[in-house]
């Protein structure tokens, strides 16, 4: 039994390819967890990363309390299971499964125990006796699973173990695995491109898509709650159907508009209360996706109808689907139309080629997608909302309040749109608000709030009392100001970034040596930031080589870190004050560093010119800059 953490890993192959990139997530004791993505996203590099069997480029892998980055893979407790089973041809079932306990010198009755234990669980002891040639592809993938049972290891890795099989035995073998998990009790890492396998196995899900992670969710979530165009489209059949479009609000409603259709809704606004509201004025394009089974050929089921036409039928024995084109008049229905659509209607529904019939859409499962990035444009956290304000002689009303603004944001008197982070919003302020809804977003708590007749976001602490009503906090240091769409006042940046480098240094040092103290050469490591110089200790200065290589030293790093992992101090990076920023309760000088600008929180009667900054190094997010690699 063990939990694993995957801390910013990275892959670069010898031939550059960049196979995982930041790969970052925890793995709970005895989860059942899915890597899936189209081949080459970096599934099976992840996977042999944490089997030990591909070095780890960058980053940090922990299993259970240990780092073991550096951890030979039979020390790491874990078995893996691959698809080609790889099996011993000429052994028996018996010894296949106690081949690898032999190679351990595991005493006889031991082996004995476990091989037929393993046997019992997988149904296959009546089988123990014969050569792996004379059993059926099932049964060899059993044998396979049956010598990572036999190990009991702490975490089960399994990479695509079932796609050489035919499509029934898949599905029950499908069911197999699972109820080995259960039976187990261990955690299971499982690979495969096949989103079904996915969806029916894990309990939680990682997409992938070329090496980068995409979303890490329940099934549920990942089918309710996709976050980018690829995901939706990724889970779930058929795929979800996809059109350009746009939204327009007025008032309390939303225009729902297909390009290159009559299609136009209009939805209630409370639907779009998570969006984005810059893309709800009608002026940007957006990917607008409706699930088949979320469209009726029953035009009385939802409010919303829409007309289009059939091209086809697909029965397949529990619904039927219907594509079908929402733009009547396309000529080309065949091909990939973008304004084509798949319906689910009942079993055995039939509809003449051509027919023009009216369907009914369920828009409380729309999603909406920004055109070029392709990510929804209403996560289930909220990045940040925008609500009206006005500035009057240094005061702020938005949200049925007025606030004195602080000597770091000046703006002329006159409307501005503030745009607030939900990281920005606390429950522990004096804005009366009305707690509308508690949602749990895995972990987050997210407190649905009512502000002056504005519905806003806060995340709330795990165990923090929530009522009825909330007095609601704006960290204004992360506000900005817009007008006409311009950025007025901007919020203060809270990510620094420095130049540099790491360099070795030969030393002597005194050191005992068969009793005596002789002066031997060493080496020491700093790190050279902008124009200072810090100590690096030796653990940190190895992670640096054993992610950027042999050649570090001559590479350029990039240091990032807060304004408040850098102190005010006798020695360090010399900068020159450009300003003092007062948000009241908090103080921040704006610093110049060659052409960099760092922000630094300072004392309130902060009064300096020059300073030399301290940076604390253990903090620092380590970046080779060529790779763009996360070292540290
Ligand atoms: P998946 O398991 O999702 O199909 P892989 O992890 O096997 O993907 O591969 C991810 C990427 O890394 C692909 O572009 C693949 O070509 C590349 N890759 C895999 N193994 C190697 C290798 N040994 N050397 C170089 N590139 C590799």
């Amino acid at each position: 039994m063990a939990s694993l953490q995957l801390n910013h890993i990275y892959k670069v192959y010898p031939n550059g390819v960049k196979a995982v990139n930041d790969f970052t997530m925890d793995i709970a004791d005895k989860e059942f967890i899915v890597f899936v993505g189209p081949s080459g996203c970096g599934k099976s590099t992840t996977l042999r990363m944490i089997a030990g069997l591909e070095e780890i480029t960058a980053g940090e892998l922990r299993i259970g309390d240990n780092v073991v980055n550096d951890v030979e893979p039979k020390d790491r407790d874990i078995a893996m299971v691959f698809q080609n089973y790889a099996l011993y041809p000429h052994m028996t079932v018996y010894e296949n499964m106690a081949f690898g306990l032999k190679l351990r010198k595991m005493p006889k009755e031991e082996i004995d125990a476990r091989v037929k234990e393993a046997a019992k669980i997988l149904g296959i002891t009546e089988y123990l006796d014969r050569k792996p040639k004379a059993m059926s592809g099932g049964q060899r993938q059993r044998v396979a699973l049956g010598r990572a049972i036999v190990r009991e290891p702490k975490v089960f890795l399994l990479d695509e173990p079932l796609s050489n099989l035919d499509a029934k035995l898949r599905t029950a073998m499908r069911s197999e695995i699972s109820k080995l998990h259960h039976k187990l009790q261990t955690t299971f890492i499982y690979v495969t491109h096949d989103q079904v396998e996915a969806m029916t196995m894990g309990t939680r899900i990682v997409v992938m898509k070329d090496g980068f992670i995409q979303q890490i969710d329940s099934p549920r979530n990942l089918y309710n709650y996709p976050c980018n165009k690829f995901v939706a489209g990724f889970i779930g059949t058929p795929q979800m159907n996809f059109f350009e479009g746009t939204l327009t609000k007025k008032g309390e409603k939303v225009t729902v508009a297909l390009d290159n259709t009559s299609v136009s809704l209009s939805a209630p606004a409370s639907i779009f209360n998570k969006a984005n509201p810059d893309y709800l004025d009608g002026s940007k394009k957006v990917i607008i996706g409706l699930r088949a089974e979320h469209i009726s050929v029953d035009p009385a089921l939802y409010p919303y109808k829409a007309k289009c036409r059939v091209s086809h039928t697909e029965e397949l024995g529990t619904d039927c689907q219907v594509y079908a084109d929402f733009n009547t008049e396309s000529e080309d229905m065949v091909s990939e139309s973008p304004t084509r659509v798949i319906v689910k209607a009942p079993a055995g529904s039939f509809y003449e080629v051509d027919q023009v019939i009216e369907v009914s859409l369920d828009l409380s499962h729309i999603h909406v997608f920004d055109a070029e990035t392709e990510d929804t444009i209403a996560p289930r956290i909220p990045a940040q909302i925008t609500v009206d304000g006005k500035v009057k002689s240094g005061k702020l009303t938005m949200l049925g309040t007025t606030i004195q603004l602080p000597p770091a944001i000046q703006v002329a008197d006159g409307a501005y749109g503030v745009v607030i982070p939900t990281a920005a919003i606390g429950l522990n302020g004096t804005i009366p608000a009305e707690v509308v809804a508690e949602e749990k977003v895995n972990t987050d708590r997210l407190i649905h709030l009512n502000v002056g007749g504005k519905v806003l976001f806060a995340l709330a602490n795990a165990d923090e009392k929530i009522g009825k009503t909330a007095n609601v906090a704006i960290d204004l240091k992360q506000i900005s100001l817009c007008a006409e769409g311009a950025v007025v006042a901007s919020a203060l940046n809270c990510v620094n970034s420095l130049a540099g480098k790491i360099s070795k240094h030969k030393i002597v040092v005194e050191k005992e040596v068969k009793g005596k103290m002789k002066k031997v050469n060493d080496l020491a490591f700093t790190l050279d930031v902008a124009n200072a110089t810090f100590d690096c200790s030796r653990t940190l200065a190895l992670r640096l080589v054993n992610g950027g290589g042999q050649d570090i030293f001559n590479k350029a790093l990039e240091f990032k870190f807060s304004p408040y992992d850098v102190t005010l101090a006798e020695q360090g990076v010399e900068a020159t004050v450009e300003s003092v920023v007062d948000y009241g309760a908090e103080t921040f000088a704006v610093c110049k560093v060659g052409d960099a600008v760092i922000n630094v929180s300072v004392p309130k009667d902060f009064a300096e010119q020059s300073v030399k900054l301290a940076l604390d190094v253990d903090k620092l997010a380590i970046i080779e800059t060529a790779r763009a690699i996360r070292l540290a």
